[in-house]
């Protein structure tokens, strides 16, 4: 060690002295004790390697406090913040998919504070099962017969193919093996499931004919699968439901169908993509219907399947649904959303996801026309500010060749640079509230369908 570098080292203040300073008292005040000397220590220690490595103190030490601050507001930052989603893709995996109806939060909020009667039967003051309350709604809903709710809808899959086949076949169609991203391929949930896939048809054509050959006295299902992220085109042929169900009656197998998304109603009358209607399968007999509650139906996390009412029963004694059923912050939020529904003529204002989804591109233009000169005056040095037409995605396994008008403001660097958009879209993430946007030829484009609510809170931030 250098005399230099000694000299130095006993510069750095004491952690009492430092907690004795005024500049201090409002860190213990808001954070506590343990917190800040923590922080001090990692501090001192921070001091301590930059002198070893530099030879002289950081220049954060003229401010101790300052810099304790910062670091203790870093580490007390929530694990899931609010952020803006200009990203132009409405249910965001990766942003939580569906935001909440005022409804479904408040349901939640009630569910958290007091005991609920998530298993209890007030009128007969015995134990009730956590899914009877919202099956009943989910059959009005879909006019199934019973309905069973689990986590997600990877987890309603795997529930059902275990209750129901027992070990044995399960009749699928090469051209519906998908990956939904992540682990989840059918192929390996039918593996985890312990049954036998059967492969039928080839990746773009298959016919009745090819189920029918496939069924003998060890089929326990006949599956449909929602080809939800990826759209096959050309000399195509996939058998319906319907047909489906009806070899399926005919030969005593159950049918069931991961509808993935799925929509409780006609998403076509809001002038939005078709989407199959939970309601039309289990009209064509489909004896399962499974589908995510936080997709198109826009409600919480939760695998819902509805449909016959003895299968349903074999899913609620099954020992995996003990282990992937919904909590009551899930169900009361669920529960809040699926009676959105039940008054349609308001569904496309209350419902976020709706609301969002039918924003006319019109609408969307006229705001970011708006709030286009606030960005000018902030990033107009730099970048060029313009208001674009451009095209949303929905999401989540709607198909990604269905798209919806928007408008974006759009920055493009005058330097052309690429570091320079990066570096601009890193600004967008630091600010109080992150502004999430997509890089794509060249410029940083903010679709603006997400942020119906959030105008006022974007000015403020660029203020
Ligand atoms: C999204 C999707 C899933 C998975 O649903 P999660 O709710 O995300 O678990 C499964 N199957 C299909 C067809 C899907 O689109």
């Amino acid at each position: 060690m250098t005399t230099e570098n000694r000299s130095l080292y006993s510069q750095l203040p004491a952690t009492d002295r430092l907690l004795r300073d005024a500049r201090f008292s409002p860190l213990l005040e808001t954070w506590g004790h343990t917190q800040v000397v923590t922080v001090l220590q990692q501090l001192q220690q921070a001091a301590r390697h930059a002198i070893r490595d530099t030879g002289a103190l950081p220049a954060w030490c003229n401010d101790w406090a300052g810099q304790a601050q910062a670091q203790l507001v870093a580490q007390n930052a929530p694990a899931l913040r609010a952020v803006i989603n200009l990203s132009g893709t409405v249910l965001h995996t990766n942003l939580g998919r569906a935001q909440q109806a005022d409804e479904a939060i408040a349901a939640v909020t009630q569910a958290m504070r007091h005991p609920v009667t998530l298993e209890y039967d007030l009128d007969g003051a015995g134990r009730g099962h956590r899914d009877q309350a919202l099956a009943a709604l989910l059959c009005e809903l879909t006019g199934a017969e019973d309905a069973c709710i689990v986590n997600n809808n990877a987890a309603a899959v795997l529930l059902m193919l275990a209750a129901t086949s027992s070990g044995r076949e399960v009749v699928v169609s090469r051209g519906e093996l998908v990956e939904i991203g992540g682990a989840f391929r059918i192929p390996d949930v039918m593996r985890q499931a312990g049954c036998q896939l059967v492969e039928v048809g080839t990746t773009n054509r298959t016919h009745l004919k090819d189920y029918r050959s496939a069924l003998s006295d060890q089929t326990a299902l006949l599956m449909k699968v929602h080809t939800s992220n990826y759209h096959v085109e050309g000399f195509t042929k996939a058998v319906d439901e319907a047909e489906l169900a009806q070899l399926g009656e005919t030969c005593g197998v159950p049918v069931i169908t991961d509808l993935g998304s799925g929509s409780l109603v006609d998403f076509s009358q809001y002038g939005l993509p078709k989407e199959p209607v939970v309601r039309d399968l289990i009209r064509a007999g489909v004896s399962l219907v499974s589908f995510s509650g936080d997709k198109l139906l826009g409600g919480p996390q939760a695998g819902i399947i509805v449909g016959k009412k003895a299968l349903i029963e074999k899913l609620q004694q099954h020992p995996l649904k003990r282990a992937l059923r919904a909590d009551k912050m899930t169900l009361a939020a669920l529960d809040a959303t699926l009676r959105l529904y039940r008054h349609p003529e308001t569904l496309a204002q209350r419902l976020p996801t709706l609301r969002l989804l039918t924003r006319s591109a019109d609408e969307i233009h006229a705001q970011a026309t708006r709030l286009a000169p606030h960005f000018q005056a902030r990033f107009g040095e730099r970048f060029a500010v313009t208001v674009e037409p451009c095209l949303s995605q929905i999401g989540s396994g709607s198909l990604p060749v269905d798209r919806l008008s928007s408008a974006a403001i759009t920055l493009t660097p005058h330097n052309g640079r690429g570091s320079e958009l990066q570096a601009l879209a890193r600004a967008l993430r630091d600010l109080p509230v992150p502004v999430i946007g997509r890089l794509y030829d060249g410029r940083l484009w903010l679709d603006l369908r997400c942020l119906d609510a959030d105008t006022s809170l974007m000015e403020m931030l660029l203020k």
